[in-house]
C-alpha cells in the first residue's frame, strides 16, 4: 500500500526530539500561550522574515482574526477564489463580510490577478489570495491593484510554508499571512494551530486581544473576543519540527520533479511551478481525463490519492448563492474535474513514486 501521506514515518523520525520538548512543556505547566508560544512565534516569524507572528489555534482562526483586525465585517466584500479549502471563504463568512470570487489561471491555479480588476466595487475592501498546493499566487500584480484601490491583502499560506516568490517567503508579501499547521500541512502539529505573520504592530496587537478573549489586561475586554489561543504543547512541537521543514521541502521538491520526469510524455498534465518562485508541493496535483476511472484503477492497486478540491466553494451546498453559480468560474470548475493528487511526504521513496508511475500509466491505457 502507498499511502497519500505517511504521518507515522515522520512522527518516528523526530521523536526522540519530540518527547523531550512534550515532557518539558508539561513540567512548565504553561499550556496555553506561555514561553514555548512566544518563542514559536518568533521563530517562524524569522523563518519568513516577518516582522510579528501571533500564534492561534488554528489556520481558520488565523484568518478570521486577521480580516477582522483589518477591520472587515457585515457591508464588506472580499475577493477570493473558489478553488480552495472551504475555511478561506468560512473566515470571510465568520466576519459577516461576503466572498466574491474570481476564477484562477489555468496554470497556477490561483488567482488570476486579470480578473481582479472588474470585480472589483465600492464595498471591496479586500483581497485574500490562496497559494493553492503551495505555489505562491502570482503577487506583484495583485499587490499593486490592492494598493491602487486601497484594499487590504491576507494570504492564504496555509498550504505553503517556506514557498517563495521571487525570493521573499510567502505570509510577508502583502499585509498579512495566515498559515495552518493541522498535521497534514508542510509544517503540521501533533493537533491544531495556526500563525497570523503581519510586519504592523497595529494589525498584531489587535488580533493578540482577538484571540484572548479581547482583554487589554485580564478581565478588561475592550473588543469582543474569542478564544483562539495557541496551546504551549504545540508550539514546544512545531518548533522541534521547524527545524526540519527546510530538508523536508527538499525532499518534497525532489519527488515532485521526479513525478515530472516520470510522467512527462504521458497524457498527463503535471503542475506547473511558476518562474520566479519555490512550490512547496504540500499537493502535487496532475490533471487527467477520465480522473475518476484512473483513481479507481490506483484505488485497486493500493495506492491512495486526494482531490483537492472535488467541488468549488461557489458550489457547495452551504455556500452557494445566485451571484456565483455553475458556468461562472470555467476555470476552476474544470479544474475541479480533472485534478488528481498523488501520493507525495518527505520519507515517499522514489521507487513508490515509480510504482505510482507504472499503475498510472496502465490506467491511462486501459480508459484510452
Ligand atoms: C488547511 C487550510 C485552511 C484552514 O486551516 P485549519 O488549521 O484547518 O483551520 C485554510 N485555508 C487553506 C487553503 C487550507 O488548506
Amino acid at each position: 500500500m502507498i499511502p497519500f501521506l505517511d504521518l507515522k514515518a515522520q512522527y518516528e523520525s523526530i521523536k526522540d526530539e519530540i518527547m523531550p520538548a512534550v515532557s518539558e512543556t508539561l513540567a512548565s505547566t504553561q499550556w496555553i500561550l506561555g514561553d514555548q508560544v512566544t518563542a514559536f512565534e518568533n521563530e517562524f516569524a524569522q523563518y519568513c522574515s516577518a516582522g510579528i507572528g501571533v500564534g492561534v489555534n488554528s489556520g481558520t482562526s488565523a484568518l478570521h482574526l486577521a480580516l477582522l483586525a483589518a477591520g472587515i465585517g457585515p457591508g464588506d466584500k472580499v475577493i477570493t477564489v473558489a478553488n480552495t479549502f472551504v475555511a478561506t471563504v468560512a473566515a470571510i463568512d465568520y466576519t459577516g463580510a461576503q466572498a466574491v470570487y474570481v476564477d484562477v489561471d489555468e496554470h497556477t491555479l490561483n488567482i488570476d490577478p486579470g480578473l481582479i480588476e472588474s470585480a472589483i466595487t465600492t464595498q471591496t475592501k479586500a483581497i485574500v489570495p490562496v497559494h493553492l498546493h503551495g505555489q505562491p499566487a502570482d503577487m506583484d500584480p495583485i499587490m499593486e491593484i490592492a494598493r491602487r484601490y486601497g484594499l487590504v491583502v491576507i494570504e492564504d499560506a496555509a498550504q505553503a510554508h517556506g514557498a517563495e516568490y521571487r525570493g521573499r517567503r510567502v505570509g510577508t508579501l502583502a499585509d498579512m499571512g495566515c498559515f495552518s499547521f493541522y498535521p497534514g500541512k508542510n509544517l503540521g502539529a501533533c493537533g491544531e494551530g495556526g500563525i497570523v505573520l503581519t510586519d504592523n504592530p497595529l494589525y498584531a496587537e489587535k488580533i493578540r486581544m482577538l484571540r484572548d478573549w479581547g482583554q487589554e489586561r485580564k478581565y478588561h475586554h475592550v473588543h469582543k473576543g474569542f478564544n483562539y489561543r495557541m496551546e504551549g504543547l504545540q508550539a514546544a512541537i512545531l518548533r522541534v519540527k521547524l527545524r526540519h521543514l527546510d530538508a523536508w521541502t527538499t525532499a518534497r521538491r525532489d519527488i515532485a520533479s521526479y513525478y515530472d520526469e516520470l510522467l512527462a510524455g504521458s497524457d498527463i498534465t503535471c503542475p506547473w511551478e511558476q518562474s520566479n518562485t519555490r512550490h512547496v508541493y504540500h499537493v502535487y496535483a496532475i490533471r487527467v481525463r477520465d480522473r475518476d476511472r484512473v483513481r479507481q484503477h490506483l484505488d485497486k492497486s493500493h495506492i491512495q490519492t486526494g482531490i483537492h478540491y472535488p467541488i468549488p466553494v461557489h458550489l457547495q451546498a452551504a455556500y452557494a448563492t445566485s451571484r456565483c453559480v455553475s458556468g461562472d468560474l470555467p476555470v476552476t470548475e474544470r479544474a475541479a474535474g480533472e485534478l488528481l493528487s498523488l501520493p507525495i511526504f518527505a520519507e515517499l521513496g522514489k521507487h513508490e513514486a515509480m510504482q505510482v508511475n507504472n499503475v498510472l500509466r496502465s490506467a491511462l491505457k486501459e480508459t484510452a
